[in-house]
């Protein structure tokens, strides 16, 4: 430190100080103004990132600048694209007394603000040379853009407004000129640090539009498919609802068309994936083109298309139909030739009022013009006859109301009563009753037995008929057999399922009977299931004929009773017994795999593993 040793010295230090002080608390007050103007930049940041709407980060922007730099108003004004034409439209603009003013002046003139792309002026050079420019010249500044406002009410909009000069940001977003920031300053001059700032801002608007716009394709992506541009099913599913309540308020029909591809696996294992995703997103072709504006056209998954077509009958829905898919059969596609489709229609408050019965009514319709030969269209089956539920649900209460099984008087009570309440029902709730009063009755001789277990082997059982092309007919009749294939187990004595050691000879004998108990004693007295017992008598039958009771072999064996005997094992196996414990899921596909071909027709173990593991 240098010495002190007159008085000049220290009046020359001393004024160095003080200076030095005055510059600290100038830096001091710069850091401070900075520290708010990032923190408000902090404040836009975070609003772009909670996804609001772009108005409100706009608002936010004009209030926070005109707050921020003390302007008079502060306005975000974008250049729209009409017709290939660009027209000027104010998309947000600050509360204050500028603004409030000009409002009231050109309600009160009767005028209104019509504002045109200016070819010349502040506007159109900031936004041309992309530069910050200042005029002092208000009322010619505005002018350049609302040229048919009259002089009176822009000289009267302007009057006693205080600013002395209009500063234009031009505004950028993806490279291509979006608009403009105006503000108006009580300042007739800018500094560095304004134009830096204002930099900065006119780069955040630019980013909040990036951000929103990506929202907007997360949203789009999110509704559609990215292989088609078709909606998806999440989208299908909820505009179906909705048409559903919209249908029963106006009293009005509307169509769904299932369709499915013919042969795709053929396709993909002969020409290649890529092939067959030309194929699928030719149907989306054909779809767009032959749909109109308010049909919704959907890729359910895979090669499964539906389309849902408001206010038209089976009549409209059939034309419709018949279009797309001799629109399908007509396109030649590269390497593959042409592919064809089939498909299914069904119509609501014709075939039936009720969503879920309409889906699968589609599901059938179409599933028959496969089995029709393909490349056709199949309307819906009226579904005025008896239904596979109905069957079922008088099966089960003709034996517990007659105490065919030896189940308590309270549980046969409690069933009936839960299976005679279904009356009217949706037949989700018809089915699920189903489902879970099989599931309680197997639960009184076997405690490890769990609830919605039927549910799964009936969904399984179905996919495996219908990928065995197994008739509409026999589909429904494997549904009941499935859910009371197992009946006659309740006539055996209890601790045959409980023992912990293995079974004897003799016990195992005795379980044997089970099919035979089911199918001659309980099922046969009833009339309308009489073609469901051979499908039960024989669901115990091994592949190689090692089974029970009648030793069939192969394809002797009903197809029907081939997929519970499959189903059968793999839910015995994934289930703790009293003599050992449960298998994981792999470990039970693995047995099954290996004794393919000896209990289980090796086709069906085959297909049913690639589901399983799907
Ligand atoms: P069917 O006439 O009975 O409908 O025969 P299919 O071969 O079309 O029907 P299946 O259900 O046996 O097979 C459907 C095939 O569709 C199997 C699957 O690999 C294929 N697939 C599903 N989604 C796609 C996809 O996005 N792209 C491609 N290339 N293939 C797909
Ligand atoms: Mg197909």
């Amino acid at each position: 430190m240098r010495m002190i040793r007159n008085k000049e010295d220290f009046l020359e230090v001393y004024e160095k100080n003080l200076k030095r002080e005055k510059d600290v608390a100038q830096r001091v007050q710069e850091i401070k103004v900075t520290n708010k103007r990032m923190l408000s930049l902090q404040h836009i940041l975070d609003m772009m990132n909670s996804s609001q709407p772009l108005s409100n980060v706009f608002q936010s922007i004009v209030s926070i600048l005109q707050e921020e730099l003390n302007y008079l108003s502060c306005a975000i004004v974008q250049a729209k694209e009409f017709d290939g034409e660009k027209v000027p439209e104010i998309i947000s603009q600050s509360n204050d007394s500028i603004n409030e003013k000009m409002h009231r002046v050109l309600k009160d003139s009767g005028e209104d603000l019509i504002l045109n792309y200016p070819n010349e002026g502040i506007f159109f050079d900031s936004l041309e040379k992309n530069k910050i420019l200042l005029s002092t010249d208000l009322r010619g500044s505005l002018r350049s853009m609302a040229l048919n406002l009259k002089e009176d009410v822009l000289r009267k909009m302007l009057k006693n407004a205080k600013s002395r000069a209009l500063i234009v940001i031009p505004l950028y977003t993806h490279e291509k000129p979006f608009g403009w920031l105006v503000v108006f300053s009580e300042r007739s001059y800018m500094d560095d640090n304004e134009t830096d700032f204002l930099k900065l801002f006119s780069q955040q608007i630019d980013l909040s539009i990036t951000i929103a716009d990506l929202f907007q394709v997360v949203k789009n992506q999110a509704v559609t498919d990215a292989l088609t541009g078709l909606y998806n099913r999440r989208y299908f599913n909820e505009f179906f609802e909705n048409e559903v309540l919209r249908a029963r308020r106006m009293n009005q029909k509307f169509t769904i068309i299932g369709l499915d591809l013919d042969h795709l696996k053929k396709i993909n294992d002969t020409y290649g994936h890529t092939f067959g995703d030309l194929a699928i997103s030719t149907v989306a072709k054909v779809l767009k083109a032959n749909a109109r504006s308010i049909d919704v056209a959907a890729r359910m998954g895979g090669e499964e298309f539906n389309i849902l077509l408001p206010g038209v009958d089976s009549q409209g829905g059939m034309i419709a139909a018949e279009r797309i898919r001799s629109a399908l059969e007509s396109e030649k596609l590269d390497t593959i030739g042409h592919v064809t489709a089939s498909i299914g229609v069904a119509t609501f408050f014709e075939h039936t009022d009720n969503p879920e019965d309409l889906i699968e009514l589609v599901d059938q319709a179409m599933y028959s013009a496969k089995q029709n030969g393909r490349n056709q269209v199949k309307l819906a089956k009226y579904s005025d006859n008896v239904s596979w539920q109905e069957i079922a649900i008088d099966t089960f209460v003709d034996i517990l109301s007659k105490h065919k099984v030896p189940v308590s008087k309270a549980l046969s009570d409690e069933l009936c009563k839960k299976l005679q309440d279904t009356d009217g029902r949706e037949r989700a709730f018809v089915k699920d009753t189903l489902y879970s009063v099989s599931d309680m009755l197997t639960q009184t001789y076997n405690p490890s037995h769990k609830m919605g277990i039927t549910k799964n082997k009936v969904e399984l059982a179905v996919k495996l008929a219908k990928l065995f092309d197994v008739s509409e007919q026999d589909i429904d009749k494997l549904k009941i057999a499935e859910i009371l294939y197992d009946i006659g187990n309740l006539m055996l004595p209890q601790e045959l399922f409980l023992k912990t050691e293995p079974l004897t000879d003799e016990e195992k004998e005795k379980i044997k009977e089970h099919p035979l108990i089911a199918a001659r004693e309980i099922l046969k007295p009833i009339s309308n299931i009489q073609d469901i017992i051979p499908i039960i008598e024989h669901h115990h039958e091994n592949w190689d004929g090692t089974g029970y009771p009648l030793k069939e072999s192969g394809t002797n064996i009903p197809m029907t009773s081939q997929i519970i005997l499959l189903l059968d094992s793999y839910f015995a196996l994934i289930e703790p017994r009293s003599y050992r414990k449960a298998m994981s899921k792999k470990d039970a596909l693995d047995i099954i795999e290996q004794e393919s071909g000896k209990k289980w027709n090796p086709e069906l173990v085959e297909t049913f593993i690639k589901i399983m593991k799907d």
